[in-house]
């Protein structure tokens, strides 16, 4: 059936019981939708312009619950199943499941209204449907997420969260620069959730501009205990780099909220550097390119994390003020046994030092690592060699060396 299709006066679109995969808008003229119970014809609705029907088979491959005839000569507008299959399947699980459960929650009560009470073998038959259309792992899978969803809002509230340090080392001395702040979810009984597990989960649930939020604050004020005692240790000041999701630049009070909290701390904003993933300046050009001017603007550093992972374009760097590149840990991890990453690395110090951006590098374990970086021109590092995400105790002690 092409994307337009004209009944004529009493013809069938569909049938009560029969399997399809096809829904109608309808165009001009008029349909009524039927069902027989007990042998008789009951008249549910005369659908006319604008209006749908046949939706249901969209989502689910039930049998149609009507039987829909044309009245006068009607044009339609056909919709498949296909059409709508794959945006479904893409969709978030909670939307999908709360479709999906609505949609069995209607058949059930038309069949009812119906005078048509369900039959344990049709409650079956629902089970099944929802077995054989994979519906039970996505119930389960929803459940689940609200659940974590639930208890991540719980820990905003009851302070379970808490953030880590991890020292950056300049490479040709090891000594310290400063640190990255790594948020941690202290769960009354799961225990230590790290980061992989909740971040993508909390940007979904929108919570996470005020995990980020709530990150920066607690540790910028951990930072300025830090260089107060470096400080009166007579040692340099270290500066702090924070991670910001993606989803944060959607929020056109970030910056302003940024300046608020450091302006609060105390720390000089030259002190804090912005860590941000390609996929921000990818996704939303426009959007980013006056948030980080912005954000400069007020002091601050911004560093792009993970690079060589997405599409690293050279243009972003131009165009975009970025300050420092994070080489991805994935590239450190493998540069010693593989020469294609070597080579990776190599091209992005080179890269960096001709536009005068800092490097650091991440994920460094060993020392051949941070001697083949150093060799290479990379004046900072990060990773376990140097340090492990420290307890704030740690860190201070750490800062007064
Ligand atoms: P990232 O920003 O790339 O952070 C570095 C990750 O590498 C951290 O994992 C760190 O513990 C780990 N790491 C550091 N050195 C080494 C090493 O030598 N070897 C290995 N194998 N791993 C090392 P973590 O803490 O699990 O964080 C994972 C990711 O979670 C972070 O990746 C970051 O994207 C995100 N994240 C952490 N804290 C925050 C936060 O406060 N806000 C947001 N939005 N994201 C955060
Ligand atoms: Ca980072
Ligand atoms: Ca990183």
């Amino acid at each position: 059936m092409d994307l337009k299709h004209t009944f004529a006066p009493g013809a069938v679109v569909f049938r009560e019981g029969t399997i399809g995969d096809t829904a109608y808008i309808v165009e001009r003229g008029s349909l009524d939708v039927t069902v027989t119970r007990l042998g008789e014809t009951i008249k549910l609705a005369t659908l006319g312009a604008g209006e749908i029907v046949g939706e249901m088979a969209l989502i689910d491959d039930l049998p149609r619950s009507a039987t829909v005839t044309a009245m006068t000569e009607t044009s339609v507008m056909v919709i498949r199943r296909e059409q709508i299959q794959n945006r479904l399947r893409n969709a978030d699980v909670i939307t999908g499941a709360l479709l999906r459960l609505t949609l069995n929650r209607f058949r059930t009560l038309q069949r009812t209204m119906g005078g048509h009470p369900i039959t344990p073998e049709e409650t079956d038959q629902d089970l099944l449907g929802a077995a054989a259309f994979g519906i039970e792992d996505p119930y389960e899978r929803a459940r689940e997420r609200l659940m974590l969803e639930q208890e991540l809002r719980e820990a905003l509230a009851s302070e379970q969260f808490f953030v880590q340090f991890q020292p950056i080392v300049a490479l040709p001395d090891h000594s310290l620069r400063g640190f990255e702040a790594l948020v941690r979810w202290r769960h009354p009984e799961r225990g230590l959730v790290s980061p992989g597990r909740f971040v993508a989960l909390a940007e979904e649930a929108g919570l996470i501009n005020s995990i980020d939020g709530w990150t920066v604050r607690s540790a910028l004020s951990s930072l300025k205990r830090m260089q107060d005692a470096a400080v009166a240790a007579g040692k340099p000041k270290p500066w702090l780099s924070v991670n910001l999701s993606g989803t944060r630049f959607v929020d056109d009070t970030l910056v302003e909220t940024l300046r608020r909290v450091v302006a609060e701390s105390g720390v000089e904003p030259r002190y804090l550097t912005v860590e941000i993933t390609e996929g921000v300046l990818i996704d939303a050009p426009q959007v980013a390119e006056p948030i980080l001017r912005a954000l400069k603007d007020i002091g601050l550093t911004i560093a792009l994390d993970d690079f060589g992972t997405g599409y690293s374009s050279l243009s972003y760097l131009q165009r975009f003020p970025i300050d420092v590149i994070k080489i991805d840990l994935s590239f450190v991890g493998r540069m010693m046994e593989n020469e294609t990453s070597l080579q990776i690395v190599r091209a992005i110090i080179g890269l960096a030092q001709a536009l005068q951006i800092r490097v650091v590098a991440e994920g460094i374990e060993r020392s051949e690592q941070a001697s083949v970086l150093l060799g290479l021109g990379c004046p900072m590092g990060q990773g376990y060699l140097f340090g492990r995400p420290l307890d704030i105790e740690d860190a201070m002690a750490m800062t007064t060396k």
